[in-house]
């Protein structure tokens, strides 16, 4: 049976998620960027959470740590890479380690670059993704401690996942992501009509996120440092795909 999921938002732009298992009655929170918010999803669910998977160390996903623990009981997971830096830690996790949600499994990818040791978790079972600030709909995260190559491996692997996947983010920071794709990739038909759908959404009020896989993949420039359109308009068309993603990152912090 497929983990339920909740989404809603945190602070200003963050979002927080919830993953329930029904078969075993078990929660995850993934990342806590905000306890009252996290209080409310749980009430509104009915489901009590038994861990936190931390993605990384930023006081943005980690804030709530310890109110939660100390409410809750609950088990903190996270990189070990960044253990000293994570309050509440229990236990740390790197690329390839397997965690269960009661007979769900997780799959830990190690997916450095906005931090030297972000951690991305995969559901495959439930064909789910929580990527926090490696990857966003239509952006990736900013490259804090890591220089453009680490991050581009670190894409290349969530890229590679089931086109599918659905894939829960850190961050609504799509509409202006959205901006920026389209000025490094202005003929591409699906990110134009994404776009629009995006600025729709904003208006509303309502959540870009989740996305999936396969949609970042046809519209999420920091995945398309093979096409042949995005290659011509940046004046590199035979450059490594690694200096492409560089090239890309670097015109988005000047954007
Ligand atoms: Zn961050
Ligand atoms: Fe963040």
């Amino acid at each position: 049976m497929a983990v339920e999921i909740e989404q809603f938002m945190c602070r200003t732009d963050n979002f927080g998620v919830l993953v329930h298992d029904p078969a075993s009655g078990q929660t995850a929170i993934i990342d806590a960027p905000e306890e009252g918010p996290i209080l409310v999803a749980l009430k509104r669910t009915g489901w009590t959470p038994t861990m936190i998977l931390t993605t990384h160390h930023h006081a943005d996903h980690v804030e709530a740590n310890l109110a939660l623990k100390e409410r809750f009981k609950l088990r903190i997971v996270g990189p070990e890479a960044e253990k000293a830096k994570i309050p509440g830690i229990d236990e740390t996790v790197e690329e390839g380690s397997v965690l269960h949600l009661g007979d769900e499994r997780i799959e830990v990818i190690a997916t450095p670059g906005h931090t030297a040791g972000h951690v991305s978790y995969h559901l495959p079972g439930s064909k789910v993704a929580f990527t926090a600030d490696t990857l966003f709909a239509l952006g990736c995260g900013r490259l804090f401690e890591c220089k453009p190559p680490v991050m581009y491996e670190s894409l290349k692997k969530l890229a590679a996942l089931p086109a599918e996947t659905t894939v829960y983010c850190g961050h609504e920071y799509t509409l202006a992501n959205a901006r920026f794709a389209l000025s490094v990739d202005p003929t591409n038909s699906a990110l134009r009509e994404r776009a629009a759908r995006i600025e729709a959404l904003r208006v509303e009020g309502k959540p870009t996120l989740p996305t999936t896989i396969g949609e970042e993949l046809s519209t999420n420039p920091f995945l398309r440092w093979h096409d042949p359109a995005i290659r011509k308009h940046l004046g590199m068309e035979k450059a490594g795909d690694a200096e492409v993603f560089a090239e890309i990152r670097k015109r988005k912090d000047n954007f």
